[in-house]
């Protein structure tokens, strides 16, 4: 088969620059930037839909083809390899004391339907090359170091996700299971017909030294700062709102303006206020209308009723408040004035999660060393580190991409930014596990 590695936005050329002419003369060894974007490139070719983007859906063959080969990387670096109940997979170098807490680096393998070839893969690329040249350069980490792939972090099947960390740290709703997928497949026959029962995992993520992953921004501010590296210092908390709004239908040509009741003007303002309420309550707040289904939806007749959905994020738990607040007020207000009925209905309501200082320090450490600017933010997206934060000190490392495009086939992040990135990984774990020279 033929392959385009510009269509799923893995690149190996000439800018790739010269590693030892940057390595500084006592930091940690370089990573082989050559080697990690080959592996990026040969894995972004395992895809349901060669040519339009990577589709590796959860527990698909496209999935297990991806995890076959990640394994035989895992066990080319003679790490020792073990699957869990979950379909987490674990590839982990001893270390000097094999019975201490693990340190644990990773992401996730599987994609949106026509992603890109970086989110999750790259964070699961980097934490083997991590690992594979601690082992070349014999750093010996005083604790065990695992790196985790975890099992459906995207949920595009079953919807919710996070599902491989959330059984690991014990946070999975057990009624899950029985979610279905598009075919009628509940979430518990895809994990047995892989051999996995999800309520047997025997792993305990409370015993754990601490977690980092390293994943792709899906933002565009670092690439405005022009940095090519950000430290996580939190997750923004999120709430979720389904509204139903009623008003009354008629005829488009007979009805004067003011003896309409129009649900979709309602939601015109209501989305309107949406953006104003967000950009009040500051914090890096956001909030979007992501749908909107109108009834009858004809173009001669008022609408009659009118569904929409509320999105609210920040970073701060006094900015999603306020902002939240400031919406509900609205929505009372729209309605009443446009003699409108209906409900309002919570969907999600999930805190703000702030990464560990600790991880937080060793990150930037690590920039500092490198000589690459420090800039701590907030991811806007949710990650399996929001859910191992839960059990165990966890942070995170985003990298610069390309337009902040992200879940698309044009997903790109440059190797030199790849390359700062991982390199920057490497120096904090040998910090965090005390790595040292065999002797
Ligand atoms: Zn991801």
């Amino acid at each position: 088969m033929k392959h385009n590695k510009e269509a799923v936005g893995v690149t190996r050329d000439q800018t790739i620059p010269n590693q030892t002419a940057t390595t500084p003369r006592r930091g940690p060894p370089s990573i082989s930037i050559e080697r990690l974007i080959d592996r990026l490139t040969v894995l972004s070719q395992i895809t349901a839909t060669p040519g339009e983007g990577i589709t590796r859906l959860a527990f698909s063959p496209e999935d297990k083809r991806g995890r076959e080969l990640f394994i035989t990387w895992l066990t080319s670096s003679d790490l020792s390899v073990r699957e869990d109940q979950a379909g987490n997979i674990f590839g982990r170098a001893p270390g000097k004391d094999p019975g201490a807490a693990p340190m644990l680096l990773g992401s996730h393998l599987d994609t949106v339907p026509q992603g890109g070839a970086h989110d999750g893969a790259l964070g699961c690329i980097a934490a083997l090359e991590v690992l594979t040249v601690m082992s070349e350069a014999h750093l010996v980490p005083a604790c065990p170091v695992d790196v985790v792939v975890w099992a459906d972090e995207e949920g595009c099947r079953f919807g919710g996700g996070f599902l491989g960390s959330q059984i690991f740290t014990h946070t999975f709703p057990a009624e899950s299971l029985a979610r279905t997928d598009g075919e009628g497949v509940s979430y518990a026959d895809a994990l047995q017909s892989w051999g996995l029962d999800p309520l047997r995992v025997e792993t305990s993520g409370t015993r754990t030294r601490g977690y980092l992953e390293l994943h792709i921004e899906q933002g565009p501010t670092l690439e405005r700062l022009g940095i090519p590296v950000g430290i996580v210092q939190g997750i923004v908390g999120m709430v979720g709102l389904e509204l139903h709004l009623e008003g009354r239908a008629g005829h488009a040509g007979t009805t004067p303006m003011d003896a309409r009741s129009d649900p979709l003007l309602a939601a015109a303002e209501i989305a309107l206020a949406c953006e104003a309420m967000a950009q009040v309550a500051g914090n890096d707040t956001v909030a979007t209308v992501g749908t909107l289904r109108v009834e009858p939806g004809a173009s001669n007749v008022i609408p009659g009723a009118c569904d929409l959905s509320v999105d609210i994020r920040s970073g701060s738990e006094a900015g999603l408040q306020q902002a939240e607040r400031g919406i509900r007020d609205a929505i009372d207000d729209v309605m009443q004035r446009r003699r409108i009925r209906g409900r309002v209905n919570e969907t999600l309501r999930l805190p703000p999660i702030r990464l560990a200082p600790r991880m937080q320090d060793a990150l930037s450490h690590a920039c500092s060393r490198a000589g690459v600017p420090i800039h701590r933010m907030h991811s806007g997206a949710g990650h399996d580190a929001m859910i191992l934060a839960h059990v165990t000190e966890a942070g995170m490392l985003f990298v610069r991409c390309r337009g902040g495009v992200s879940h698309n086939p044009a997903e790109y992040a440059a190797p030199e930014d790849i390359r700062t990135g991982t390199q920057i990984l490497l120096d904090a774990v040998i910090q965090l596990t005390d790595a040292a020279p065999a002797l």
